[in-house]
């Protein structure tokens, strides 16, 4: 993922687990890898603020 305001390739700056559909039984449990992506170029305005986010679909065991 790159910066939309200077381009440089952004850094994934946290990442965690997120759980879908664990409040109801019928629902299919479905769990997510979300990583935040910031922008590191010491110019940029955005530097240090999330740019994006990805979700990774992740195997249940
Ligand atoms: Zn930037």
């Amino acid at each position: 993922m790159k910066c939309p305001k200077c381009g440089m390739d952004a850094i994934i700056s946290e990442s965690h687990n997120r759980v879908e559909g664990d409040k109801s039984p019928t629902d299919q449990t479905r769990l997510f890898r979300v990583l935040v992506f910031q922008c590191r170029n010491p110019q940029c305005k955005l530097r240090g603020t999330e740019i994006g986010r990805q979700e990774l679909a992740q195997k249940l065991e």
